[in-house]
């Protein structure tokens, strides 16, 4: 667990990026800082790797201040992913996976970067290119790895899909969720893309312009509970969504179903709209809550909630339906 306790951060020059911040991030799942551009997202990132030191308040990892370390020995239980994957143009893939102190296994460096690689999607025919001969996309992947390599319990990303086309973006997100299925690793992921927050996190920290919390809470809360204005138009319901409505048979992404209330029958609450049970085992129906982000909840024949899905996806089916 991660926590920020009256966190405070007053640059020289008198800005104040980040005021009296209160924040928990549980072990093993992703908060996803979230809100406009300049509110003290970064700087709330970089403080707890210690690349950006507070003027007030403490961050704790598992208790302890992060303080208590000196920042190179922190920053090896951190990896950091940011937007341009900040990749050595004049290594090979795999030498910048290799950079890492310390990857594990003595002698067996290379084929432990191979199978990270391997994890993140590419494939050894990858590993003696350069950056400039990969796309953005592929580069993150890099990025990823890399960051990966030294198999820290904590991951710091900074809009790690932001540079990448929408396409690319989803692809991606979706190949880190099911990674991220596996490693559980402790993430803090900063975005100023809501679609992206609601995506990605199993938490949400939204945050205004003052460096000011305005809401935490699942992607479902947010949705369904703004906090205020702000947050209800920056979650995109002041903005009249409409919602999509589908039938179908098709296995679509899954992710968790955190933070969705179930009724006793175990249908969703907190939906406007109706869902009806079609014949076809897994259905996804009728919600106009979906919001921006589109987030839809996939039902079985009972009705009962199963998972959440991309409004993406649906599209897709509906497109490829026509
Ligand atoms: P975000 O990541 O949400 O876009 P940042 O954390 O980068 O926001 O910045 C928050 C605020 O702090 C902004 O007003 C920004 O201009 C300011 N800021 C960031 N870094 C510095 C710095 N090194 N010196 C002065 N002000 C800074
Ligand atoms: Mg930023």
């Amino acid at each position: 667990m991660i926590t920020f306790e009256a966190v405070r951060k007053q640059f020289p020059d008198g800005t104040v990026a980040v005021d009296d911040l209160d924040l928990e991030l549980p072990t093993g799942r992703i908060t996803v800082f979230v809100g406009p551009s300049g509110c003290g997202k970064t700087t709330s990132l970089r403080m707890i790797n210690r690349m950006v030191e507070p003027t007030g308040g403490t961050i704790r990892i598992d208790g302890e201040d992060v303080r208590s370390k000196p920042p190179a020995a922190l920053r090896r239980g951190i990896g950091y992913v940011i937007q341009h994957a900040g990749l050595f143009p004049h290594k090979t893939v795999i030498d910048n996976v290799l950079t890492v102190p310390r990857l594990v296994g003595r002698g067996r460096e290379r084929t432990r970067a191979l199978e990270l690689l391997e994890r993140v999607g590419l494939p050894e025919a990858f590993a003696d290119r350069y950056p400039a001969q990969l796309s953005g996309g592929q580069q993150q992947r890099v990025g990823v790895a890399r960051a990966l390599a030294a198999d820290p319990p904590v991951m710091l990303m900074d809009e790690p899909f932001s540079a990448v086309d929408p396409i690319v973006r989803q692809q991606l997100q979706e190949e880190f969720l099911r990674l991220q299925n596996d490693l559980g690793k402790t993430i803090a992921l900063v975005t100023h893309d809501i679609d992206e927050a609601v995506v990605l996190g199993d938490r949400i920290a939204v945050f205004r312009e003052g460096g000011h919390l305005a809401q935490v809470g699942s992607p479902q809360e947010l949705l369904t509970e703004p906090a205020d204005a702000f947050v209800r138009h920056f979650v995109g319901r002041d903005r009249g969504y409409r919602g999509l409505s589908f039938q179908g048979s098709e296995d679509l992404p899954l992710r968790p179903l955190d933070g969705v209330r179930l009724d006793e029958a175990g249908r969703p609450l907190d939906v406007e709209g109706t869902f009806r049970s079609g014949d076809s085992l897994r259905v996804v129906i009728d919600l106009t809550l979906t919001s921006p982000t589109g987030t839809a909840v996939q039902v079985d024949a009972e009705g009962r909630a199963t998972g959440l899905v991309h409004h993406h996806d649906v599209v897709d089916l509906l497109e490829k339906r026509r």
